[in-house]
């Protein structure tokens, strides 16, 4: 259906839209969008076509207030800023200036990578999950409380992006997020289904009596929910900047939460705070040919394993027949999941690995890029059976890249959620790919003036050490950041270095495939990006086979038993958002798409 909508765009139409080329900034005030009530579960999603520039985000305030800002010719980087801070409001469950992000950027010729990653406490210590059984502790025990609360760095890196690409004044790109928190914005069905399946968020008197009626019941779809304390904040950090947020009254706030904590305390302290650094990095790219193009995909670094993990299971399936399997039906075949399936083992064994923050932890032979070698690539490829019917793995190990052996032990697998991606292109030929987290749903169910604190730091392994007491790449240590799978990724065409797509998506480990499927689609399979969205979603994070449910005929799930793998279908409720380019009659154009299983949609003109 939504080539209908880009077949409507007649070529006339678009030479007249791009004829009206990038303006100049004109001064910006704000319009309150009527706010319909949202959906969730599977919605159809038209995809979107627009000539100058576009954005999408997980919630239509959101994606509106980036709209507007593009509008008054905001830069990429402005309409993100906009963006992140109706999130906080409208999609509390998910991120926030109570956490952490990382932002892809492109500004006509450089790609650049902002990190906004939490950090480790200075107390923390790598017992910090440890329980009194000297056991690691349940997974909930660790994040509801203080405990998992890592220094936040989404302001802070927004403050960097802005001064080196912000058009616009920065406290003008509060005003969207002020005027919603202040006039109410109505609860979406996502947040009020989320809020009534919540276990531990009540148990915070502070969001109890923001989130829940008296009766202890979430409040209902539609209802108009006011936020003046989180105006309050957004105000401070308009006109203070970041310091506002991380020094002061407001920092007070949040380390007394965390250490006043009554069951489970943590380390936050106000010099953690005021010490927090955005960190501008070198992004991972790595050459990848479909369909006789060749791309380069960027991607972000470690502390984050998505771009590694993602470019490996791509570059190991270029080192298979993979590109010779139709789709069956529009849906990936047996033998073509078989494949995939294998590659993921294969890089999520070495994820476990190597991966974690490079200011603690050596690359393997000095140089994360040993990990996407073509000639590494093509051995470990040479692991996946290829010939009908072969089985499967299972289960892969490390590889050695470089040829040096670690020192680490494998991470074991542990439980992420939570967070929301944006999607960005400006008409100034700007882009942004930006993933932000407070981790889990609702973080660590700690409301401070307005905002929910983050749970980052079980992203850390809560084992520091395996059984012999090897070390851990990815062990909590003071100051350091937790690994990541967030994968916001630009891709661009290797010969004119134009950029191609921008996208990504919320889902703990599962990021990685979604994007993975994403890229597929978009560059192998030639999809608009909404089709590429709309796949079912398929992965493995090195145990069983994960099929999104309800979406593979049994056949498939058969075929890949029959190979011996352990298959499980499971909801996969990925919250994709991507931008391509297109071109129709030698113009170029935006083509947008934002994922049915969530409430996100794309704006522009
Ligand atoms: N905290 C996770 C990460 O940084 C993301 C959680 C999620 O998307 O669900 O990788």
């Amino acid at each position: 259906m939504q080539r209908h909508r880009l077949l409507q765009l007649s070529t006339l139409a678009l030479a007249a839209l791009l004829a009206s080329c990038a303006t100049p900034p004109t001064a910006f005030s704000y319009k309150v969008p009527d706010q319909p009530e949202g959906s969730s579960g599977y919605t159809e999603k038209p995809g979107w076509a627009t000539t100058r520039f576009a954005v999408a985000a997980a919630n239509p305030l959101a994606t509106d207030a980036g709209y507007q800002i593009l509008k008054a010719g905001g830069s990429a980087i402005d309409a993100a800023i906009a963006v992140q801070m109706v999130l906080t409001l409208a999609e509390p469950q998910s991120s926030g200036i109570g956490g952490g992000a990382f932002l892809m950027h492109f500004n006509g010729r450089d790609v650049e990578a902002f990190d906004g990653r939490e950090t480790a406490p200075a107390g923390a210590d790598e017992k910090l999950f440890i329980g009194t059984d000297r056991k690691p502790m349940p997974f909930y025990e660790a994040v509801v409380g203080g405990r998992s609360v890592g220094v936040p760095g989404t302001v802070r890196m927004l403050e960097m992006a802005h001064r080196q690409h912000g058009k616009l004044p920065w406290g003008k790109l509060f005003e969207p997020a002020i005027s919603l928190a202040e006039g109410g914005f109505k609860v979406s069905a996502r947040l009020n289904s989320l809020l009534a399946t919540e276990q531990h968020l009540k148990k915070d008197p502070v969001a109890a009596a923001y989130f829940y009626r008296a009766d202890g019941t979430a409040h209902p779809v539609g209802h108009t929910l006011r936020n003046p304390a989180l105006a309050d904040v957004l105000r401070k950090i308009a006109s203070g900047g970041s310091k506002a947020l991380l020094e002061g009254d407001i920092a007070q706030a949040m380390v007394d939460k965390v250490q006043k904590h009554p069951t489970n305390p943590g380390k936050l302290s106000l010099g953690d705070l005021a010490a927090y650094q955005a960190i501008k990095r070198v992004p991972i790219c790595s050459d990848y040919r479909a369909n006789a193009r060749d791309f380069r995909i960027c991607g972000f670094p470690p502390p984050s394993s998505g771009a590694i993990a993602v470019g490996q299971i791509l570059g190991l399936l270029n080192n298979t027949n993979a590109a010779q399997l139709p789709l069956q039906d529009g849906l990936p075949s047996a033998d073509w999941l078989h494949l995939y399936t294998e590659a993921a083992r294969l890089a999520f064994a070495d994820r476990a690995q190597y991966l974690g923050d490079p200011a603690f932890v050596e690359p393997p032979a000095g140089n994360w890029m040993s990990l996407l070698e073509p000639a590494y690539l093509a051995e470990r490829a040479r692991l996946i059976g290829q010939t009908p019917n072969a089985p499967s793995m299972k289960v892969a190990q490390p590889g050695i890249p470089g040829g040096v052996k670690t020192s680490y032990s494998p991470m074991p697998d542990q439980p992420e959620y939570g967070t929301s991606h944006i999607s960005i292109v400006d008409s100034y030929g700007n882009a942004v790919a930006m993933t932000t987290t407070i981790e889990d749903a609702f973080g660590a169910r700690q409301m401070v003036r307005g905002f929910l604190l983050n749970n980052e730091l079980t992203d850390f392994s809560f084992a520091p050490t395996d059984a012999a007491g090897k070390p851990i790449a990815n062990r909590v240590q003071p100051g350091k950041r937790p690994r990541s799978s967030m994968a916001p990724t630009l891709v661009f065409d290797k010969t004119t270095g134009a950029l191609v797509m921008s996208g990504g998506s919320p889902g703990g480990a599962l990021i990685i495939h979604y994007t993975a499927k994403t890229l597929y689609g978009v560059l192998n399979w030639g999809m608009l990006p909404q089709q590429a969205i709309n796949l079912p979603n398929f992965a493995s994070l090195n145990g069983p086979s994960i099929l999104e449910e309800k979406h593979f005929p049994a056949a498939t799930v058969e075929a890949l038993k029959a190979r011996g793998a352990e298959v499980r279908e499971a909801a996969m409720t990925s919250g994709l958002q991507a931008i391509t380019r297109g071109q129709a009659h030698g113009t170029p154009f935006w083509m947008g798409g934002a994922d049915p299983r969530r409430e996100g949609v794309v704006m522009g003109d």
